[in-house]
């Protein structure tokens, strides 16, 4: 197929090679564009413009938030041929979803949430769990290549924001153990036992899941930079769910708390770090740092 792919961060710059290595012309675009070059050197096309990255049967965006995927969307809407299909990874709000969603309708277009969970390693191996929805046309189209960036699609239904809500929520589970492995881990530390052994111990025991492994283990190695996800994405992130809770009428105090708690990571000149750096504040409250 003839792909786009708009957006080559840390996410994008991991998932697009899967694209070019599964054998589709992939023409990428970044807004710093020096970015691209490793792509173009392992096959992919150099797209001058979001435009020309558009003028396929599908283009992904895989862009930091609302602003950025606002900013492309006139010049997708306007490249995009009638029938293409515009898969977004992003994670964006609920509301910009629904926008998009009737934009591309009007146009004959295709639309599709399908935010993704995996920090870039998973995504490089195309082993991402990605949360999809949109009409059964669209999901047809986009799943061929949805099979080739993620080990696991769960489709959520025909409104594509349910995706992004189901992202939001996953998300805000995700900070929420963040938040826990780090006040867990000042308070055992302060008593004079190992971070390392409290997570060996938990995580071969009663909390054997992924989330606490791979986040246990980097706030263990405190080796907050480069950031896989950075914690100002994941202050966006509950922001964002946040405003949706609100526009549902759904009250989610642990969602203040967190956004109190990376405002201050954030506010603090820190939000370029790895969102784990969360536990830095709870450490440094402790007298620990
Ligand atoms: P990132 O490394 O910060 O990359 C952000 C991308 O957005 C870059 O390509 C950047 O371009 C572009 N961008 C930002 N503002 C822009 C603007 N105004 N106009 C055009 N392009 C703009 O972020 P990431 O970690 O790849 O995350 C991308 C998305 O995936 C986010 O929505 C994030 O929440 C989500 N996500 C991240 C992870 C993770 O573990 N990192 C996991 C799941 C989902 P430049 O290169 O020019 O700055």
């Amino acid at each position: 197929m003839k792909v786009g792919f708009i957006g080559l961060g840390s996410m994008g710059a991991a998932i697009a090679p899967n694209l070019v290595r599964a054998g589709h012309e992939v023409s990428v675009w970044n807004r710093s564009p020096e970015k691209a070059d490793p792509l173009v050197a392992g096959g992919a096309i150099r797209a001058a413009t979001p435009a020309d990255a558009s003028r396929g049967d599908a283009v992904f965006t895989m862009l930091a938030d609302d602003a950025a995927v606002e900013g492309v969307s006139e010049a997708i809407l306007a490249s995009l041929p009638a029938g293409g299909v515009h898969i977004s990874l992003s994670t964006i709000s609920v509301a910009l979803a629904d926008k998009l969603t009737e934009a591309h309708a009007a146009r004959g277009q295709h639309y599709v949430s399908a935010p993704v969970f995996g920090r870039p390693p998973v995504a490089a191996e195309g082993k991402l769990f990605i949360a999809a929805a949109g009409t059964p046309e669209a999901i047809a189209k986009a799943m061929p290549l949805l099979d080739v960036i993620g080990q696991r699609v769960q489709v959520f239904g025909d409104k594509p924001s349910a995706a992004n809500l189901v992202k939001l929520a996953g998300n805000f589970l995700i900070v929420n153990v963040t938040e826990a492995l780090g006040e867990a881990m000042a308070l055992v530390a302060k008593g004079g036992v190992e971070k390392a052994d409290l997570l060996d111990f938990l995580t071969s025991t009663l909390f054997g899941a992924p989330i606490y492994k791979n986040y246990g283990a980097l706030i263990v190695s405190e080796k907050f930079e480069p950031a896989g996800f950075a914690a100002v994405l994941a202050a966006k992130d509950m922001r964002l769910a946040g405003e949706a809770a609100d526009s549902l009428g759904v009250s989610m105090p642990l969602n203040d708390l967190l956004r109190a708690r990376l405002g201050r990571l954030v506010e603090g000149g820190e939000g370029h770090l790895d969102l784990t750096g969360l536990s830095l504040l709870a450490a440094r409250d402790a007298g620990l740092k």
